[in-house]
């Protein structure tokens, strides 16, 4: 299949893209990775009249460490996310989930920013930035705003961004000191989207009970799902089998997941039980050490 024909912008700075949304709107598309947009545009599902292509800009591929947070440019490439040292060391749980995102040919192109703006509620990051408390920075020609991971997700394939904004940074926290991640997934093969997937993250006080917890899915609803009730339930409590499983059970009852050809609702629901309870065990375990 070939896409429908568009005209075809290479910006150089970031005002210019902007602008160019700006007076198009709806009409046109970033182009950032292209892993799901091209595709999508050779089926003919998106049919932009204008393609605004973001690899010129340079300017939106960066990590930075800043005080308390990580700082993650939109076109930074999960390849290159996969090989930096400060998301190594600072953001663990992302560390740990890029692997699992498609193939490396893909992890070649694919960017964190058309990752998150394509919201696709099977995929990886969008749940670990969920889990993490992330920040995303939007722009237009207008100015900047800011919203939470947990605002951001609106729908399937849908977000939160104007018809002329751009998702610019990603910010993220660095979680303090006796604090562990752990990111675990079932897919049918490795490579694919996962049928069901876990971020998880646990900070304990100095008496090595739970002083925060924080439960994201994949493939779990219309977006990224969080587990509020779990994750609060184990506030203050020592992680044994026992309190994990409770855990468990509680988060399987606050996920939406909808099935597939792959996985009914209710396997995927197993699913989620028993990845949360691994991934706390996991996380619990890391955050002693
Ligand atoms: C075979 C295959 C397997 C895959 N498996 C997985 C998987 O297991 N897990 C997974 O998570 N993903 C998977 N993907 C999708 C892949 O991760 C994509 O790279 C990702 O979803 C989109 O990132 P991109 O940079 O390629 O964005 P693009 O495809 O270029 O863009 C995606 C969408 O986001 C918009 N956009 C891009 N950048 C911005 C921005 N900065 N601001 C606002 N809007 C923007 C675009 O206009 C478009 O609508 C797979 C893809 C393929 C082809």
């Amino acid at each position: 299949m070939k896409p429908a024909p568009f005209r075809y912008a290479a910006p150089a700075s970031l005002e210019e893209a902007l602008a160019l949304k700006a007076e198009h709107g709806d009409e046109a598309k970033f182009l950032a990775g292209g892993q799901s947009l091209v595709p999508a545009m050779n089926f003919r599902l998106a049919q932009p009249a204008v393609l605004i292509d973001l690899n010129g800009l340079d300017a939106l591929a960066y990590v930075k460490a800043e005080g308390g947070t990580v700082r993650i440019g939109a076109m930074t490439r999960y390849h290159t996310l996969q090989r930096d040292k400060t998301i190594g060391s600072k953001v663990a749980l992302m560390a740990e989930a890029l692997p699992e995102v498609a193939h490396p040919a893909i992890r070649n192109r694919g960017t964190l920013g058309g990752n998150l703006s394509h919201a696709d509620p099977a995929s990886e990051l969008p749940a670990v930035v969920l889990a993490l408390g992330g920040t995303l920075h939007a722009r237009s020609k207008k100015g900047a705003r800011a919203i939470t991971a947990k605002d951001f997700f609106v729908g399937v394939l849908t977000t939160a961004l104007a018809n002329d904004e751009l998702l610019a940074e990603i910010e993220l926290p660095v979680f303090p000191p006796r604090s562990g991640t752990c990111f675990l997934e079932v897919a049918r093969r490795k490579g694919d989207y996962a049928m069901m997937g876990v971020a998880c993250a646990v900070t304990l006080d100095a008496g090595g009970a739970c002083s925060d917890v924080h439960l994201a899915y994949c493939n779990a609803g219309e977006t990224p799902v969080a587990a509020p009730k779990a994750a609060q339930a184990l506030k203050g409590q020592r992680l044994d089998d026992k309190t994990a499983r409770d855990a468990a059970e509680m988060a399987k009852g606050e996920i939406r997941p909808f099935g597939n050809v792959h996985a009914s609702v209710d396997y995927q629901r197993h699913l989620a039980g028993v990845l949360t309870r691994r991934a706390l065990i996991a996380a619990y375990g890391r955050a002693r050490a």
